[in-house]
């Protein structure tokens, strides 16, 4: 069978990683937890770009790439793309579908970050569910505004900010208290289609919130595309 290095970092990646035999690679950018429990090789921390990845599918004799990664993290996604075309390689990728929005949600899309600002204007007690970008912008909160920013870690905010650290999965009882305590009045999250986090959406929806959502990004085009677990597993379990 061909080697195969998995890029991950999500749970789906973790799930196909403890699928894999001994000759195998899981890379993980070295932002999370490092499993210990897995049969497979574990690598940690970047390859110094696409021509680096490139480098290392060389190297190590790898004959597939996949990309599991999280729909966000573009550009490991660009770059497995582009090494693996440089490399001659098959690359497979893992996209996560979309949450799509329900009758009567009042979702509003953004492309960045100034594109966020602009719209949570009208908003007093935002909740970011965006991971850490919102702490580069503490100093520029409005003064009616009062944040609550949720990240994996907790750490200093400021008087204008608390910051809460809580890893998912996230339970709708727990969410729907966390949106009652701090008066939460809009929710800002990215599209990450993943089950983990989905409550807040609920909670947003029974109360009527709006959702502040940041645009997916494009990601490249690959070998072959699959939408589950499952699929991709049962296509490696065909893989010579
Ligand atoms: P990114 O912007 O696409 O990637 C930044 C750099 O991190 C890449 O260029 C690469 O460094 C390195 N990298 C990323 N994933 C890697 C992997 N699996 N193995 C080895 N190196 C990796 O990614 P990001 O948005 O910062 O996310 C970092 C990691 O966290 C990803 O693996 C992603 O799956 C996971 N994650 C991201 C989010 C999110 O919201 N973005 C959420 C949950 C989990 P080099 O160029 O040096 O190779």
């Amino acid at each position: 069978m061909r080697r195969i290095l998995l890029l991950g970092g999500v749970s789906e990646a973790l799930a196909i990683a403890r699928r894999l035999g001994t000759e195998h690679v899981y890379s993980l950018a070295g932002v999370g937890r490092v499993p210990q429990d897995l049969a497979c090789q574990v690598r940690v921390g970047g390859y110094g770009g696409a021509e680096g990845l490139v480098a290392y599918l060389r190297d190590e004799g790898i004959g597939l790439l996949i990309d599991a990664t999280h729909p966000y993290a573009a550009q490991i996604s660009r770059n497995a793309a582009t090494a693996a075309a440089l490399a001659g390689v098959a690359c497979w990728a893992l996209r996560r579908p979309a949450w799509q929005a329900q009758a009567g949600d009042d979702w509003r899309e953004v492309d960045d970050w100034a594109g966020l600002i602009e719209a949570l204007k009208p908003f007093r007690r935002p909740l970011f569910t965006l991971g850490r970008e919102p702490l580069q912008h503490l100093q520029e909160i409005p003064p009616a505004q009062f944040w609550t920013l949720r990240a994996l870690e907790a750490c200093a905010g400021n008087a204008r900010c608390e910051v809460i650290g809580a890893r998912g999965p996230f339970l709708l009882e727990d969410e729907r208290a966390l949106f009652a305590r701090r008066q939460i009045d809009v929710l800002i999250s990215k599209n990450s289609g993943s089950q983990a986090t989905e409550p807040k959406l609920e909670v947003a929806r029974e109360l009527g919130l709006p959702v502040l959502i940041l645009r997916r990004p494009q990601l490249p085009a690959v070998t072959r595309e699959f939408f589950t677990v499952d699929e991709m597993l049962e296509a490696l379990t065909g893989l010579r």
